[in-house]
């Protein structure tokens, strides 16, 4: 179910998204949002700021959280479909929600997070569909080293025989 506030959450990931992109990085963008409504975290990715794989925009938004017991009710709100790896640590801590920018650039893991019982609210935004589209088209090998994906090799030049 949509709930009215979404949009409202989309646009904080949508800020961190456009921070990255201005730094030169990765333009996704993500926040956690508790049951009542309070932001407890917000990230973005830093693969190419902080030279770390590893910060996604999910991630970073999660360690800005800190600590807590429990994620029960916890909404995370992202701006592109959430990679294996983002999908794994939202289901690992039992986070509820998943509010989904967009998926037409990237089809992530929240089909399987839905088949787990986690709620999943795709809002298709043409921002975040268009932030990624032009984004891709400029920096493809930066986008695939990102994904994961392996570029083909380039066709290799026949030796000459001789
Ligand atoms: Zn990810």
């Amino acid at each position: 179910m949509v709930h009215a506030e979404d949009r409202l959450r989309l646009a904080t990931a949508v800020a961190e998204a456009r921070a990255g992109l201005a730094e030169g990085g990765v333009p996704i963008g993500a926040a956690l949002y508790d049951s009542d409504g309070t932001l407890l975290g917000r990230g973005r990715n830093r693969r190419v700021q902080d030279g770390d794989p590893s910060l996604h925009a999910e991630t970073a938004a999660f360690r800005a959280a800190g600590r807590r017991r429990t994620y029960r009710g916890t909404t995370m709100v992202t701006t592109l479909s959430p990679c294996w790896y983002c999908s794994g640590l939202v289901r690992q801590f039992g986070i509820s929600r998943v509010v989904i920018g967009e998926a037409a650039t990237f089809h992530g893991g929240h089909e399987w997070l839905a088949g787990h019982g986690v709620e999943i609210v795709l809002l298709n935004d043409l921002e975040c569909t268009a932030m990624m589209r032009d984004f891709i088209k400029l920096h493809p090998d930066l986008w695939n080293e990102d994904i994961g994906e392996q570029l083909p090799q380039p066709a290799r030049r026949p030796h000459p025989h001789h």
